[in-house]
């Protein structure tokens, strides 16, 4: 190290790392029970990137016609394509309407129905009968900000129960200690000083990775960090090769219409004017899945029917809508398609391009959100100290793709099991583990590394050539061809860390090494998804491969395991979980229902 580097230190229970919903949720469970409970945060916890989410949260209320979590659970199983666990996913479908209550109870200011009731609107992939019914309206909305809404109302409910927030707090480096982890390094953005989080039990929150790519609606602070610093750890991560693009980002921008657009009787139509997905998707139509009127969208420009001059996007229509619709119930995206395609959306339609919205992979974890360390004799084998929850981790319950709404819930499901869980492994009376020095110093020696890097490539232009690599080699549509180029590629790219030049030394304010710390997170997710995506030999979800087009349940219903370390990959594989929770004669799903078909719309 070319300089000392001093630190303060802080003992507490938990440490979260993350401000979004996720990690927010579990903050306010975990100081609920009484455990001492620091959130450390990048940005402040309300510009998280959960605040953009629109169209709303996911729960089986049947509020607006008949509903059951069993017929939530069906559409999660068969969304995820058959890959995610099915025990992850009835905790989350018979949990749901729980967690919106107490989201309810909290404060969250939800659009209501005539009679007073949760507001709830229908959502691509959510049926009735088991996918055999008319679409459900399970998805419950504040409008078209329900993120906006749930992140002040749980950061309120946070500072209520006296959990200690470290703002602008950028964590390095989680401490590993005999196996087990034991805190978190952090640098203090504003000052330049370092922070030592000691605790015993560590939970990563950080989000998603969608900034790997060149066009994404996530905020540009969705950057993996979580994924970079358990893959440091030595830690795998699970089914990188899962990366939903959603039907509608505003072509140019890549800013989200939510798909609650649709939801309200919005629809998409090509060149000829066609609503093309009556043709590919007969009964959900724009409703299908995400993966699948994705595809749809890009078969209609590869075969010429694309809108504008280059014919390369596709018009989504709400000019049809009542202005009260559009002014109740989707405020927000009006003010979007004006901002950001200029049009006037009850006069024209938008324009709209498939765009990366979100990362079905992640840090694997059981549904209690405690990561695990797969060995071939064990794979459901804990990882002690350490939890994931939010789109950072991967429970697994998205699978192959994930359904709209899904994600909301998600978080607060697992944010708030997460807490559960560490009222039964985090003791408040036992002694917080003592700094491990060690660790410290490599973590603040990586810090030293990259402020004094002195290479030919600045971060701004490696992390262009990361973003065009990923979206041209692992996209909606990919081939051996394209797949095998994109790890050639990647793994250059990865190797010109070794090249990186940081123009400002200075530790305060200094957002060239902020980025640059970020791309070394952005880089093994990155590679982890391309090297995962090559070696998946069949097509599931969100991965549509042209040179082998079917689904492969007998080689390939399987959750992928990536270690990175720098440029290298190393897959192994993991089963998926089967059985549900509840066995049909206590009231569980038939198992008959969640047996795997072909996933038709
Ligand atoms: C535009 C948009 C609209 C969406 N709409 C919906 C929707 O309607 N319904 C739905 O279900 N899903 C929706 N999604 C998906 C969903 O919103 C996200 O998956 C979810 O909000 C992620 O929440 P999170 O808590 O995991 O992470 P985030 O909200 O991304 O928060 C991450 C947190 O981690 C912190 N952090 C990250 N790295 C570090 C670090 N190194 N040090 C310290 N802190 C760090 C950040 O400061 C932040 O507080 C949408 C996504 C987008 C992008």
């Amino acid at each position: 190290m070319t300089q000392a580097y001093p630190y303060e230190t802080h003992d507490y229970d938990v440490v979260v790392v993350g401000a979004g919903g996720a990690g927010l949720r579990a903050t306010l469970g975990m100081a609920e029970q009484g455990l001492r409970t620091a959130c450390v945060t990048k940005v402040f916890p309300t510009r998280s990137h959960t605040v953009a989410a629109q169209g709303g949260i996911a729960a089986s209320l049947g509020n607006m016609g008949p509903d059951s979590w069993q017929w939530h659970l069906y559409d999660t199983v068969k969304g995820s394509d058959w890959l995610g666990d099915t025990d992850a996913m009835e905790y989350l479908a018979r949990e749901a309407p729980k967690a919106v209550y107490e989201l309810e109870h909290y404060g969250v200011p939800f659009s209501r129905t005539d009679e007073g009731k949760i507001y709830q609107r229908p959502f691509g992939g959510h049926t009735t009968e088991y996918g055999e019914g008319p679409p459900v309206q399970r998805t419950c909305a504040a409008a078209d900000r329900t993120g906006h809404a749930i992140l002040h109302t749980l950061y309120g409910q946070s500072l209520k129960e006296k959990a200690e927030f470290y703002i602008e707090f950028f964590a390095l480096d989680l401490i590993i200690t005999d196996g087990r982890c034991t805190g978190v390094v952090c640098w203090k953005l504003d000052d330049g000083t370092i922070h030592v989080f000691n605790a015993k039990m560590v939970v990563l929150a950080t989000g998603g990775y969608g900034r790997a790519y060149f066009s994404a609606t996530s905020a540009h602070t969705c950057t993996g960090d979580g994924g970079g610093m358990a893959a440091r750890a030595g830690l795998a991560l699970q089914d990188m090769e899962f990366v939903q693009f959603h039907p509608t980002g505003i072509y140019g921008s890549g800013c989200l219409i939510t798909e609650g657009a649709r939801g309200e009787g919005g629809y998409l139509t090509n060149s000829n004017g066609e609503r093309f997905m009556e043709r590919y998707a007969p009964t959900y139509k724009d409703l299908a899945s995400r993966d699948v009127v994705s595809r749809c969208m890009t078969i209609e420009i590869r075969e010429g029917r694309g809108v504008g001059p280059n014919k390369d996007h596709i018009h989504l229509h709400l000019n049809h809508l009542p202005k009260e619709t559009l002014d109740l119930r989707l405020p927000g995206i009006s003010e979007s398609a004006r901002i950001f395609a200029g049009v006037d959306l009850t006069k024209e339609p938008i324009p709209v391009l498939p765009t990366v919205h979100y990362n079905m992979g992640g840090i694997p974890t059981n549904y209690w959100g405690e990561v695990l360390a797969p060995t071939p004799e064990n794979p459901d084998a804990i990882f002690p100290g350490l939890m994931a929850v939010g789109e950072a981790g991967c429970a697994s319950v998205h699978g192959a793709n994930r359904l709209g709404s899904n994600s909301l819930i998600d978080l607060v499901v697992f944010g708030r099991a997460a807490a559960i869980k560490a009222r039964e492994v985090v003791d408040p009376k036992s002694a917080t583990p003592p700094t491990n020095k060690v660790e410290v110093d490599r973590a603040l020696s990586r810090l030293d590394g990259l402020r004094n890097a002195n290479g030919a490539i600045p971060t701004a232009d490696l992390r262009l050539e990361m973003q065009r690599t990923m979206q041209a080699d692992a996209a909606v549509f990919r081939t051996d061809k394209t797949l095998a180029e994109g790890v050639e590629k990647m793994g250059k790219v990865a190797a010109k860390m070794a090249d990186i030049k940081v123009t400002d030394r200075s530790l305060v304010w200094n957002s060239d090494l902020m980025e640059t710390l970020e791309l070394t997170n952005l880089m093994p997710n990155a590679l982890a998804t391309i090297v995962a995506a090559e070696a998946r030999k069949e097509s599931r979800g969100a991965h549509a491969h042209e040179d082998w087009p079917n689904r492969d349940d007998v080689n390939w219903r399987k959750h992928s395991l990536a270690k990175v370390e720098d440029t290298k990959v190393t897959l192994a594989f993991r089963p998926v979980h089967l059985e549900p929770l509840t066995k049909y004669e206590d009231g569980g799903i038939d198992p008959k229902k969640i047996a795997p078909k072909a996933r038709v719309y």
